[in-house]
């Protein structure tokens, strides 16, 4: 009997990354299971529960048997709630029709990906910029053109920037406000100077990923898809985990040009369906009811913010950036690389990280994963007493470095 030797695994499969967020939290799971008390601000998800309210509507939903498939692009009754949630909160115009329901926004983008690019097709990604955004346009056959800024600009990309880095291969620019991973809110001004760049280039799409409108520090939220210019041509992401605190019942949706729209809704019809039907009726019930839920949790995370930054700032060394939202913040972390404590040496970022996990107990992200590799992604979805306990083991094991 012969053996094969080759791998069986594709060439997309085999050249792509694993997800940094989603390894660093499976590290520091192992980490825990050898005994030790490891704190997680590692992965982007709210500590909450979900509100009452809206579980109560997806016991409601089973008890009545809603149960079986849906609609590939999701119940009408939620995509009327979330066209009209566009039309009330974004004062956008998606039509239902526009409208596709996924198993998360990471669904939807990668939805879009394989519904528009084609062999070296060209994405414009600001950077800093979210782990899966890359790996998602590569296997899809894309090339990401990172366009990045530093701490001294916010980590926020001028409209500038972008004009230089659109070729005649660019077919959409990616980003999201409020970011992950810095915590950056692109202003109204700035979106619209965004815009009235893209004036510039009717062929290039703009999709506009906002699942972290609720958690904004500045008032209010603002829509590139707003901006005349590019009203008929932005996708606009959003999702459930993040505002409801609704990570695992794996429910996003996009709205988009019809055309899109469909394409999304065929790809999805091959590949997994309609979303899941319960989290769908549950999805629809968020929409619906009052935000007094949603707001009490981004006061939370504002007090947290307060004292992360604070903490944060009185280390010797690290740079602090100040996260107008979302719940990450973004430090630059450089000034360490170099150092040791004698047995460990820090080049960066990635060892950084491992430092802290190992020898801190705290589980964050390097920030080479997002497009930063002098940074470290920490989340602060977490107690304030967790967060107060990280930022002085952090300081401890920071001061142990020379
Ligand atoms: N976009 C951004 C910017 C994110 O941080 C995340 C992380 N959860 C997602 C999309 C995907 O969210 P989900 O699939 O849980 O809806
Ligand atoms: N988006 C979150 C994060 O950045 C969750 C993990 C993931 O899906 O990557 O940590």
């Amino acid at each position: 009997m012969s053996t094969t030797t080759a791998s069986p695994l594709s060439k997309r499969v085999s050249s792509m990354e694993e997800s940094a967020t989603l390894r660093m939290a499976q590290l520091g799971r192992e980490v825990m299971a050898q005994g030790h008390d490891v704190i997680s601000l590692s992965l982007g998800e709210p500590d909450f529960d979900t509100p009452e309210h809206i579980k109560e509507a997806a016991k409601r939903a089973l008890d009545a048997g809603e149960t079986k498939y849906t609609p590939v692009p999701g119940t009408l009754k939620l995509r009327q709630a979330i066209s009209d949630k566009f039309k009330r909160e974004n004062g956008l115009d998606y039509k239902p029709s526009q409208i596709v329901v996924s198993n998360g926004a990471k669904q939807s983008i990668a939805n879009i990906c394989f519904a528009l690019l084609d062999e070296g097709d060209e994405v414009v990604i600001l950077a800093p910029f979210w782990v899966s955004y890359s790996a998602m346009v590569e296997v899809a056959g894309g090339k990401p053109v990172i366009v990045g800024a530093g701490i001294e600009d916010d980590y926020k990309v001028s409209a500038e920037m972008i004009r230089e880095a659109i070729t005649d291969r660019t077919k959409f620019i990616l980003f999201s406000s409020p970011c992950n991973p810095t915590g950056s809110v692109y202003t109204a001004d700035e979106l619209s100077a965004i815009a009235k760049v893209l004036a510039d280039f009717p062929d290039v799409y703009v999709v506009s990923d906002e699942i972290y409108e609720h958690i904004n520090f500045t008032g209010a939220h603002a829509s590139i898809g707003n901006c005349p210019e590019v009203k008929d041509r932005t996708i606009t992401v959003n999702g459930f985990s993040k505002g409801f605190a609704m990570t695992g019942w794996r429910l996003g949706y996009i709205g988009a040009p019809q055309e899109i729209a469909d394409a999304c809704t065929k790809l999805q019809g091959q590949n997994t369906s309609g979303a899941n039907s319960i989290a769908q009726a549950a999805g629809a019930h968020a929409l619906n009811s009052d935000l007094g839920p949603t707001i009490a949790m981004k006061e939370a995370f504002g007090r947290r913010r307060e004292l992360i930054i604070e903490g944060l700032e009185k280390i010797d060394g690290m740079k602090v950036n100040r996260p107008q939202g979302a719940f990450y913040i973004f430090p630059d972390v450089s000034a360490f690389f170099g150092k040791s404590d004698g047995e460990n040496t820090i080049k960066d970022a990635d060892d950084l990280a491992e430092y802290l996990l190992l020898h801190a107990h705290v589980a964050t992200v390097t920030g080479g994963a997002f497009g930063a590799p002098e940074c470290l992604r920490i989340s602060y979805a977490a107690s304030e007493e967790q967060l107060k306990q990280a930022v002085s083991r952090i300081a401890e094991a920071l001061g142990r470095l020379s």
